[in-house]
């Protein structure tokens, strides 16, 4: 009998961690590496938020807490998603687990069932389709081009959707592409789910507040009220918050879905760190001034690294709207041979020489499900990030 169950088969490591620690180890070995593979901001997290732990710690909040969140976190959820999307919840439609990671991961345990499929546009956050396959469902992907700036159309969306779809999975500003779709896009994409009615709409608005140039951030169920009652609305505090590491995602949609997500959480984790959810109503509840600066900083940076990938021949980068990421495509660069003799036939094969020739650390399209492309994290210093672009440039002009 084998030690391992049949359904670790079905998926595989995360390719961005992968990545990392590859980029991790050859440092350790001495090499100068820049890595633009990071998913976290470089940003500490706000002082008051510390406090408010620091607080909850003395203050003993250290035990055992309800399964999906204390009702003072559900409470201030509640009032975000009023205040920032104009949406309508009470606390037995929300939901806080261990990240959003783990929210997204409960909602599909509790819904997937042999045969149902799960609608992701590509390129997707590396996540999705694995979590798909451990669940027991079967990833369908929408491919979602450069043409159209990553961004879904309606008659893509329409392809994909079968009797069998039971979730869309909607990521707007997206990981990896940064791509924020406006509302008119959005209201495109609401048109065509309406008219299937077995399709829940999972909404994962992790980057919501890392948004540029006066980008409007909107959500399906805000834009599209008559989806209210078939959306799952995700977001936490791991990203605007720079919070990544106090594992703190929630989500609001109908209570019999967040009820059937509380029995897998109960069964599995409990509650998400005590300390951690005092911090989250302090960083929803306390000052958001500190976001415009951050987003000022992100802004900078995107539009050089956007400048400076631009330059290249055979690189085209959209100006994304949001997120901390870029997507430049390489079409124009398959079928050459780096300055070192690699031949570059896939963006696994750029991202390969491109880390062992000049040390800068990216993450090939491949692994996002659109190819070939490579993803820039600018979550990294001016500085970094002006001379990994630099070597990225002399890179590519030395190819062949
Ligand atoms: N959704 C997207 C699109 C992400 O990029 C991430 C993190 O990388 C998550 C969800 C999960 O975030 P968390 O740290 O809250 O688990």
């Amino acid at each position: 009998m084998s030690l391992l169950s049949a359904t670790l088969d079905r998926v595989k490591p995360s390719p961005t961690i992968v990545v990392t620690t590859k980029a991790q180890e050859l440092k350790a070995a001495g090499q100068d590496v820049i890595g633009l593979g990071a998913g976290e901001p470089d940003f500490d997290t706000p002082q008051n938020v510390k406090d408010a732990a620091v607080r909850a710690i003395a203050e003993g909040r250290t035990k055992y807490t309800a399964v999906d969140g204390i009702p003072e976190l559900k409470r201030a959820i509640c009032a975000k998603l009023k205040r920032d999307n104009a949406l309508d919840y009470t606390p037995a439609q929300v939901s806080v687990g261990t990240g959003g990671k783990q929210i997204l991961y409960n909602a599909l345990m509790a819904t997937l069932n042999p045969g149902d499929e799960v609608v992701i546009p590509a390129p997707y956050w590396v996540s999705y389709p694995d979590m798909v396959l451990l669940a027991g469902g079967t990833p369908v992907i929408a491919e979602a081009r450069a043409e159209t700036a990553y961004k879904l159309t309606p008659d893509a969306l329409e392809a994909a959707i079968t009797a069998r779809t039971k979730w869309f999975i909607f990521n707007s500003p997206s990981n990896p592409t940064g791509a924020g779709y406006t509302r008119a896009e959005l209201k495109a994409l609401t048109d065509v789910l309406l008219r299937h009615p077995q399709v829940q709409i999972m909404s994962d608005d992790m980057y919501e507040h890392l948004v540029y140039d006066g980008f409007e951030f909107c959500t399906p169920a805000q834009v599209e009220p008559q989806l209210y009652d078939r959306t799952l609305t995700v977001n936490g505090v791991s990203k605007a918050y720079a919070m990544t590491g106090w594992r703190i995602g929630y989500a609001a949609g109908p209570e019999k879905l967040i009820g059937a997500m509380r029995k897998i959480q109960s069964q599995s984790t409990s509650n998400p760190c005590s300390i951690s959810q005092w911090a989250a109503v302090e960083a929803l509840n306390g000052p958001q001034d500190f976001l415009a600066a951050n987003n000022a900083v992100f802004a900078r940076r995107r539009n050089l690294v956007v400048d400076m990938l631009n330059q290249i021949e055979g690189v085209s980068c959209p100006v994304p709207e949001g997120a901390f990421y870029v997507y430049p495509s390489i079409a124009g660069l398959i079928g050459k041979t780096s300055a070192a003799g690699a031949q570059i036939d896939t963006d696994e094969d750029f991202a390969t020489a491109l880390l062992e020739e000049t040390g800068v650390a990216v993450v090939f399209g491949a692994a996002f499900g659109l190819s070939p492309c490579f993803r820039v994290s600018y979550a990294t210093s001016d500085e970094a990030l002006t001379e990994a672009c630099t070597r990225i440039q002399r890179f590519c002009a030395a190819l062949s």
